[in-house]
């Protein structure tokens, strides 16, 4: 209880590692709120200032986060709720770590440790993960997007059983499955080759086969102009011709 008297008084005679020790062993022996402590840090850090209102709130955020906002002559503390039963000094630690960053005051390297050290501890990591697991959520927005549509370009992908130099790849809007010839599953067979087939049996997702009348075109003009721009597309299409050759057949992609 000396001590106490000593840090209330704020006398200034002690230098201020000295008084930060003191308030460790007292919120360490005496009980008292995590308001109480707010107050008493605040006295420490703002011994002119008349004391605002603390509302300290424990609240169930998704990681170890804690926030402090000041309006009027309220302070208002929400702390993680994984801190909810952690000791005084800790409750402390962090009340100093978050008034010196309100009134923008260096924070004491000793409570940062401290405060951290907390954390890191291997059963209040391991709590943390488990309550982002259990509560935090990636929050995206659904895959059609205003230009791009994300969820089209997910098809199941696969090889043929066959190694066909006829068909080398094809797709199956219905099944929205891709399948590749497995003859392009060669080493001397460049990869931009396999991509340029599948580019191309991608584009089919994109534009569906267009029917005007009796016709349907299954590379419509607008296939055939979004396939030019796949960058190699000469060299690729040089590579199935010699990859083909040894067939009487021309090689093609459905
Ligand atoms: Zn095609």
């Amino acid at each position: 209880m000396e001590l106490r008297g000593d840090v209330e008084r704020g006398d200034n005679d002690y230098p201020l590692c000295y008084l930060l020790i003191l308030m460790q062993v007292e919120s360490a022996l005496l009980f008292e709120t995590p308001v109480e402590i707010c107050e008493r840090v605040f006295r420490s850090i703002r011994p002119r200032t008349p004391a605002p209102q603390f509302r300290v709130t424990f609240k169930k955020f998704a990681n170890a986060t804690s926030t402090i906002r000041i309006h009027g002559d309220v302070i208002e503390l929400k702390i993680t709720d994984l801190l909810a039963d952690a000791p005084s000094p800790i409750l402390e630690a962090l009340a100093v770590i978050l008034l010196s960053k309100l009134f923008r005051k260096p924070i004491p390297a000793h409570y940062n440790e401290q405060y951290r050290r907390y954390l890191n501890r291997h059963e209040v990591r391991q709590e943390i993960t488990e309550i982002r697991q259990a509560r935090g959520r990636k929050l995206i927005d659904p895959p059609a997007g205003k230009t791009y549509d994300l969820g089209m370009a997910r098809p199941t992908l696969g090889w043929s059983r066959q190694a066909s130099r006829t068909i080398l790849g094809h797709c199956d809007a219905a099944h929205n499955t891709i399948v590749l010839s497995r003859i392009l599953d060669q080493p001397h067979v460049p990869r931009f080759v396999a991509e340029y087939v599948m580019y191309h049996e991608m584009l089919h997702l994109v534009h569906p086969v267009e029917t005007r009348g009796s016709k349907r075109a299954i590379h419509p003009p607008v296939f055939r102009a979004a396939e030019k721009l796949f960058p190699r597309i000469r060299e690729a299409k040089a590579v199935i011709r010699q990859l083909c050759s040894r067939s009487s057949q021309r090689s093609l992609l459905f």
